[in-house]
């Protein structure tokens, strides 16, 4: 059975395939501004994606699977924070990333296959070629203090994304009061593909595109330039939160439209915010919890991947303390379930359902509906090996409840991989990570239903 998604673009449900039969499906998911402490609403859309990861992986083979995420480490907000802290950018970058890492591990989040940066000297290189492209096709102007804008009366196609001419705005208007890089733009829906030097960029500032001035790439041009030198002109999936569908998407449509003259992507996807008390939850509103803050109150991180996926992902998910206890409690009757389960031997597949409402636009609530309906049946229906093909697919590792266990964050993300590499019989990686788990002072006890950790004897 194929699977089914909603496309933003078109609204409606279509089936995903590759461009090329049996070729590479090609999957582009943006990727967080690495400033600071992602929070769980940022960790929803991650979360989402690396489900959707996980299916498309069943439906075309792992190996016929590119997923490539992006790693904004240069803008206003990485920019500020290193000068806040007298610290270089990429020092500031380099941190940020890596607790991103540390706590999509905690979450089970599968690595992309790539993970691009902005500031990578040769991505600069690729983001200078494409604004030059734009300039010569006409799609791009210099402003004279050395900037580049994107010409958006330029490109017909502008706004079938977001509908701004459906809303019956002019562009122009609609995007006005978003624009704060506005300056010296001819239209106020320009928008900033080079941003020329200032003082407060210090000193964080690459050489331009032909006839433009030093300075840093707008943030937009960044997910056109590295999903075409990773992944070609044309992608399959192009994915993020709802609110980079405008005007991020529109605009990275606009430019690798304009300067490739071909489909950007064949299928866009965004998933809903996560709430609280009606509220995206965001930095800005000071709403906001981390994986980190979560821990202290006790909850761990694959109870907060469970009720990240407990609402669907195309609605609004209001985030409460109670819905942790309660995926802290799912977790628990998954585990002793798991007990009770042969190791093989049933044959045809039980938990079919799960997979069919996974595969029917990504619907996580009915998938773990499914499953819970076949658990409190205790039919003998099902076998471990079975049971644990579809926790992989949701990305859920039972390990024991880690309020009882003291090994630090970090190491206890390594633990989790190396659970989950086990249970996807990954042994070179399973071994690696005990490697590294010993090399950290810990020992990793597997037990039929899951594991402990314990301070390596000396
Ligand atoms: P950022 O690091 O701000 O670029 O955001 C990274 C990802 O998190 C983007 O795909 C955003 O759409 C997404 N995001 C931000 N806030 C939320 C939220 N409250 N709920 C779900 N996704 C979010
Ligand atoms: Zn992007």
């Amino acid at each position: 059975m194929a699977i089914k998604l909603y496309d933003s673009l078109t609204r409606e449900l279509r089936e995903l395939h590759p461009a090329q039969p049996a070729g590479v499906f090609t999957f582009y998911n943006c990727g967080p501004t690495v400033y600071a402490p992602a929070h769980i609403g940022n960790f929803r859309t991650f979360v989402v994606n690396d489900v959707l990861r996980r299916l498309l992986e069943l439906e075309f083979g792992a190996a016929n699977v590119k997923h490539v995420r992006n790693l904004t480490d240069v803008d206003d907000k990485t920019i500020k924070r290193a000068r806040d802290e007298g610290r270089s950018l990429t020092e500031v970058t380099k941190r940020w990333t890596d607790k991103f890492h540390a706590d999509c591990a905690a979450l089970n989040c599968l690595p992309p296959h790539e993970e691009p940066r902005a500031a990578d000297p040769k991505h600069l290189r690729e983001q200078v070629n494409m604004i030059e492209c734009l300039l010569d096709k006409g799609n791009a102007y210099r402003t004279a203090d050395g900037s580049v804008y994107f010409k958006v009366s330029s490109f017909p196609g502008y706004g079938r994304l977001s509908r701004v001419k459906e809303r019956e705005l002019q562009p122009g208007a609609a995007l006005k009061t978003l624009a704060a890089d506005a300056d010296e733009k001819e239209d106020g829906s320009d928008f900033a593909l080079w941003k020329a030097w200032k003082p407060d960029d210090g000193p964080n500032k690459w050489p331009g595109p032909k006839g433009a001035a030093e300075g840093r790439p707008g943030w937009h041009i960044e997910c056109s330039a590295m999903s075409k030198s990773i992944l070609g002109a044309t992608i399959d999936l192009h994915s993020g939160g709802v609110d980079l569908l405008f005007p991020h998407h529109e605009n990275e449509i606009a430019q690798s439209e304009c300067c490739n003259g071909t489909t950007f992507a064949r299928h866009w996807y965004h998933s809903e915010h996560l709430l609280v008390d009606g509220k995206k939850m965001s930095k800005s509103l000071g709403n906001l919890y981390t994986l980190d803050d979560l821990a202290t109150k006790g909850f761990s991180p694959m109870a907060v991947r469970y009720a990240l996926l407990s609402g669907h992902p195309r609605k609004q998910l209001n985030f409460t303390l109670d819905s942790l206890h309660a995926a802290e409690s799912a977790l628990h009757t998954l585990r002793a379930y798991r007990a009770t389960l042969p190791d093989a031997g049933v044959t045809h597949d039980v938990f079919a359902p799960v997979l069919a409402a996974l595969q029917e636009d990504l619907n996580t609530p009915a998938a773990l509906g499914a499953l819970f309906t076949i658990v409190n049946r205790k039919d003998g229906q099902a076998d471990t090996a079975s049971f644990d093909r579809i926790l992989l697919a949701l990305g859920l590792v039972l390990a024991p409840n880690p309020r009882r266990i003291s090994a630090p964050a970090e190491i206890q993300a390594i633990a989790d991989r190396r659970w989950a590499a086990k249970l996807a019989k990954d042994f070179a990686t399973a071994d690696a990570l005990r490697k590294e788990l010993a090399a950290g002072g810990w020992s990793m006890l597997d037990r039929k239903d899951g594991f402990s950790l314990e301070p390596a004897k000396k």
